[in-house]
């Protein structure tokens, strides 16, 4: 996780920087932070400090990545430093990430709540390492 600090402090954003990265089968195939669109004015917030409209979160800039890439994001693990909104929880969902490690919980849990009822491994990075069990290691295939 101390990569995905590193990348969330990349982010521009005045309120909340958040980093994400996918692992695939040991290998980094994606890393982004939340911002704006590629090329347009780094700006996140307006006049009043609400986060605008405009700005993508970590989670889809880095499968947005993917997706420009000849790399698939299928069995692939997504390491945050902040649990995902709902709108990226569909999108890690749908496709076929089987597994998220988050540091720091969202004020809105419902983005956890859904992929867990989606059949995705979900851990906070505490919790992954305080729960290591058999079971929870053929999960993840680590064992
Ligand atoms: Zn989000």
């Amino acid at each position: 996780m101390r990569v995905t600090d590193l990348i969330s402090q990349q982010s521009y954003a005045q309120d909340r920087k958040v980093g994400a990265l996918i692992v695939k089968e040991g290998n980094i195939i994606s890393f982004s932070y939340n911002g704006t669109l590629s090329g347009q004015h780094n700006c996140t917030v307006d006049a009043s400090g609400r986060t605008m409209d405009k700005v993508l979160h970590a989670e889809t800039q880095a499968i947005a990545k993917v997706a420009r890439s000849a790399q698939s994001t299928e069995g692939a693990t997504l390491y945050s430093t902040l649990s995902p909104c709902i709108e990226c929880a569909k999108l890690i969902a749908q496709v076929g990430i089987s597994r998220l490690i988050y540091r720091n919980t969202y004020k809105y849990t419902e983005g956890i709540d859904f992929l867990k009822k989606a059949g995705i491994l979900v851990n906070e990075e505490d919790n992954h390492i305080r729960n290591i069990s058999p079971e929870w290691l053929s999960k993840t295939g680590l064992l």
